[in-house]
């Protein structure tokens, strides 16, 4: 039980490092207590995009009219919507079982822990104890949603995003607590199989994170569908009846209400799963609940890397990702590229959906960019107006002197594909010449990037 790199955690940090290590020639064992694959393609990213994918369908039915065709009496099975949901994740963290396997990564099942220098202990379900060595040893733990004091998910009346991945009966009235993209994505879900939904942030804008003109532009259009959307609003308690709960909430002038629902979805963050993972007798430094590394994942404690979710955000799958390779590139000698983290994109899969990478507007000026920025309507886009999706917009950001694209915001049909566009596009320090320059196939939704961008120095054509 000798290794170059043992991992803690197969999510999308721990697995992918174990394949990359093993493509330079380490030798690697991959610890993992419960699901390979992690929490992203069990119960995170990749069931989600299954729920939204059938709730997507429903709604492209429910419009058959429109395209010409018809069905008629649409109706749906939430238990086949989530079995098929349960069958793309397991087909998924199957498929990780045989990428390991075919790389040659040995998979430990059991909890690991830090037990000293260069080991790890691994306990299994029945107790069993045992040491693993490792030259480096890498933390990729993940995380758990965040308990709110007096809210704990309890399965019937207050949802975890496990619960809500697997309902045994739709709610009729739901409040989802918190606008972040798990919390959107599980109030479009529901909003679309017909649940009369309740959106509550703490902030003034929904989606915090991104750009203020597409939070609006969002939240505009979740409203069109029937969404009710409180902002600046607190959630001061829940009270259990016998077959619902009262929400008390307080807005941003002290009013006082109460909602009753049948189903709250608590969705206010995560927490990192740094308990049991022997860190307390070490030099690894925590620092708001996140274990704190260098630029190739480093702890303050030699010999012993974190990644992913247990690190510092954004946490994102894809972040979690590109850290591991980084990560053990370097334990293996090589001169790896460090992350720019402002380049890492953020997708919500709601409908519509939303994308982003860089600054955004207010962000820009904040830091006191003088800023050119171009925009396109969806509903001037002849593909947009041919597949019936013209609800959405565009947003460009350059800087005014150099050219230089600072930021990219999109929200409409397929933006979580084209963002990559804009990404590389940064990433290869691209200027506005560049991008105009650029030629994009017609009829695309992507010409609208081109669009937008040509917006940004007065030079629109179809709009
Ligand atoms: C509902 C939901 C939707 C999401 N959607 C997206 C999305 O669309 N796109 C995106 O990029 N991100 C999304 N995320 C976030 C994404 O899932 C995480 O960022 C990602 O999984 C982090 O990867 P990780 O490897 O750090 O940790 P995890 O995926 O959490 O994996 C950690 C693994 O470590 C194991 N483990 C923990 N402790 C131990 C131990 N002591 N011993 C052994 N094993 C241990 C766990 O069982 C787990 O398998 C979503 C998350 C949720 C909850």
């Amino acid at each position: 039980m000798n290794y170059d790199v043992v991992i803690i955690g197969a999510g999308p940090g721990g697995y992918v490092a174990a394949i990359r290590a093993s493509q330079l020639g380490l030798k690697v064992a991959v610890i993992e207590r419960e699901h390979l694959g992690g929490i992203c393609l069990n119960w995170g990213c990749i069931p989600t995009k299954a729920l939204l994918r059938s709730a997507e369908i429903l709604r492209y039915m429910k419009h058959a009219k429109e395209f010409g065709l018809s069905a008629d009496n649409v109706s749906f099975s939430l238990e086949e919507i989530v079995k098929r949901s349960r069958a793309v994740s397991k087909q998924l963290s199957g498929g990780v079982g045989g990428l390991l396997k075919k790389n040659k990564i040995d998979v430990i099942d059991g909890s690991g822990s830090l037990k000293g220098k260069g080991q790890v202990e691994v306990t299994t379900k029945d107790g069993k104890k045992s040491i693993v060595s490792g030259k480096h040893i890498i933390l990729a733990t993940g995380a758990r949603a965040r308990v709110l004091p007096n809210m704990e998910p309890d399965g019937k009346f207050i949802w975890s995003y496990r619960e809500a991945l697997v309902p045994t009966e739709m709610p009729k009235k739901l409040l989802v607590m918190g606008s972040g993209a798990i919390g959107i994505e599980f109030a479009s879900f529901y909003n679309t199989l017909g649940a009369e939904v309740t959106i509550v942030e703490l902030l003034p804008n929904i989606m915090p994170v991104e750009d203020l003109e597409i939070s609006a532009f969002a939240k505009k259009s979740f409203e069109k569908q029937g969404m009710n959307i409180l902002t600046s609003t607190k959630v001061l308690g829940i009270k259990k009846n016998s077959s619902t709960v009262t929400v008390s909430l307080e807005d941003a002038t002290g009013k006082k209400f109460d909602i009753e629902v049948d189903k709250v979805i608590s969705a206010v963050g995560i927490v990192a799963n740094i308990e049991n993972i022997g860190i307390e007798n070490t030099k690894i430094k925590v620092e708001k609940g996140h274990i704190v590394v260098d630029e190739f994942s480093a702890t303050a404690e030699t010999g012993v890397y974190a990644i992913g979710d247990i690190t510092e955000g954004p946490w994102l799958a894809h972040k979690a990702s590109h850290e591991a390779i980084i990560c053990v590139e370097k334990i293996a000698g090589l001169n790896p590229h460090t992350m720019n983290k402002s380049m890492i994109p953020g997708c919500t899969y709601a409908h519509p959906q939303v994308a982003s990478v860089g600054l955004t507007e207010q962000k820009a000026k904040e830091l006191g960019r003088n800023v050119k920025i171009g925009k396109f309507p969806f509903l001037a886009n002849g593909k947009a107006i041919a597949l019936g999706e013209t609800e959405g917009l565009i947003k460009v950001i350059f800087d005014a002197k150099t050219g230089e694209l600072l930021g990219a915001h999109m929200i409409g049909a397929e933006v979580t594909e084209m963002i990559q566009g804009y990404v590389v596009g940064m990433n290869l320090e691209t200027t506005e010449a560049e991008l105009m320059h650029t030629v994009f196939a017609h009829p695309t939704l992507s010409e609208m990037m081109h669009e937008a961008v040509l917006n940004a120095f007065g030079r629109t054509i179809h709009f």
